[in-house]
């Protein structure tokens, strides 16, 4: 029989749950702790939720992010598909900031991938230099060029299959150039989508592709462009990799991470960062 068992602590709007897991494992704990709503609005819930009441939890919190980052979008700079290509394939490793530096006097030196096959080696490292890695971007880039003159006839193509045929580009590069110049849905797991995918558990994999797959499934295709920008942009204002600012973070009441950063409001609002990578 099913048994619930209240305590109510104090500094607590309510009383916390001790609720029976089923299936629990010989020697681990028989109870989830169920809390309620902490003085910084946390509710805490570590039982493992069903299959519907994750997909909720998961759509609201994009409705939720998408009312904290009404204008949320990609902080790269560009007016092309094949500007996009380049400058994503230059964001490896570094800040849209630093690429958006570069990338204007890239693409006038250079505008298209015609002009790009055939550039100087070392004119475009210079350009390029500060976004590191110089020398492996120049060739990725020059090299990016030529296969899309060769084999696109000099147009970047719209599919998947074969964005993901070109060098240096994966999945997360064609994921973005499909979302954002295509307006093909796609979900981008980056570094930041992969972290907070993790941590509002919707997949337990580090694989991007199984991730995708996993956050995929839990919301319909046509917001996967947009999921992408709320959790890329909370990502990098608020759940940070270290010190997640929960106190202050806006899906903190539902969040199953809650009190992986600090919880005290005005310690998190430091935390905060205004703007995308830094
Ligand atoms: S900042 Fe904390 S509460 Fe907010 S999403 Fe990240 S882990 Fe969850």
């Amino acid at each position: 029989m099913t048994r619930v068992v209240q305590l109510t602590v104090s500094r607590m709007s309510g009383p916390v749950s001790l609720v029976p897991r089923r299936g629990t494992k010989v020697g681990a704990p028989s109870y989830a702790v169920r809390m309620p709503a902490t003085t910084t609005g946390a509710v805490i819930d570590d039982s493992a939720p069903s299959r519907t009441a994750l997909v909720r939890r998961a759509r609201r919190i994009d409705r939720i992010l998408a009312q904290a980052y009404p204008e949320a979008k990609s902080e790269l700079d560009f007016d092309s598909p094949w500007q996009l290509l380049v400058v994503t394939v230059l964001s490896a490793q570094t800040t849209d900031k630093r690429v958006n530096a570069v990338s204007l006097t890239l693409f006038a030196r250079y505008p298209g991938p015609l002009e790009l096959a055939e550039a100087d080696r070392e004119d475009v490292e210079q350009i390029i230099e500060s976004t590191g890695f110089f020398r492996a971007k120049t060739q990725s880039i020059i090299e990016l060029a030529a296969a899309v003159l060769e084999r696109f006839d000099g147009q970047v193509p719209g599919r998947l299959e074969d964005l993901v045929t070109l060098p240096g580009v994966g999945r997360k590069t064609a994921n973005v150039v499909l979302g954002n110049a295509f307006g093909v849905p796609g979900i981008t797991v980056d570094t930041h989508v992969g972290r907070l995918a993790r941590r509002f558990g919707w997949t337990t994999h580090t694989d991007p592709v199984k991730a995708e797959h996993d956050i995929g499934a839990l919301f319909p295709k046509r917001d996967w462009t947009m999921l992408s920008h709320h959790l890329i942009w909370h990502g990098r204002r608020c759940c940070h990799a270290r010190g997640p600012a929960c106190g202050a973070c806006p899906v903190g009441r539902i969040c199953p991470s809650y009190g992986e950063g600090p919880t005290d409001p005005v310690a998190a609002a430091k935390l905060l960062r205004d703007e995308g990578r830094a």
